[in-house]
């Protein structure tokens, strides 16, 4: 097998008959390995450069599926995607997308969108946080009477710098009461 069988082997497992652009994709293909082979040396594998940009544009996709679930969970006013609408639509299981962000894609998103200071949310650490109860349950939400039950998820900070648990479903309300900078 030459080089260039190699090469235009991958590029038709990439690019197949019949995708968007195959033939221009396959060509771009060629050409970078080309020029990767005059800075690099010859010694460059096509075949395991391919895995590596693969496995970059998965994790690319992987880390945009959790920003995207983290804003529809915490950010989408009035009212924000359910773990259930969330998880049909990025084929994850309910937990499963409660599991798949935390504090510090909340923060990505605010930063990226330019809303609400999310500089106060951390992932939920019991030992930040004095009392007991704050270590099983939400303690944000809820009342005196009728507390949150929930399991803590994350520790919210409260205008007078007092650290609290809050659960997966009270902190949109929290991010909603944060003063906007
Ligand atoms: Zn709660």
């Amino acid at each position: 097998m030459t080089s260039q069988e190699l090469l235009d082997d991958i590029a038709a497992i990439r690019w197949p008959d019949g995708a968007d652009d195959a033939a221009e994709n396959r060509r771009a293909f060629v050409r970078r390995q080309g020029a990767e082979a005059e800075a690099h040396g010859p010694h460059r594998d096509p075949l395991l450069t391919s895995l590596a940009d693969l496995v970059a544009v998965k994790k690319a996709a992987d880390e945009q599926i959790r920003l995207l679930l983290a804003y529809g969970r915490v950010y989408v006013t009035p009212r924000p995607h359910t773990l259930e609408s969330l998880g049909q639509a990025a084929d994850l299981t309910p937990s499963g997308v409660s599991r798949a962000f935390g504090a510090k894609e909340v923060m990505t998103v605010g930063t990226l969108t330019d809303r609400r200071p999310a500089a106060v949310v951390a992932d939920h650490n019991p030992d930040d946080i004095p009392g007991p109860e704050s270590r099983r349950r939400c303690t944000w939400g809820g009342s005196r009477k009728n507390p949150c039950t929930e399991p803590p998820k994350y520790t919210v900070t409260d205008k007078s710098g007092t650290k609290w648990s809050c659960c997966d479903t009270h902190l949109p309300a929290y991010l909603r009461s944060r003063p906007t900078p």
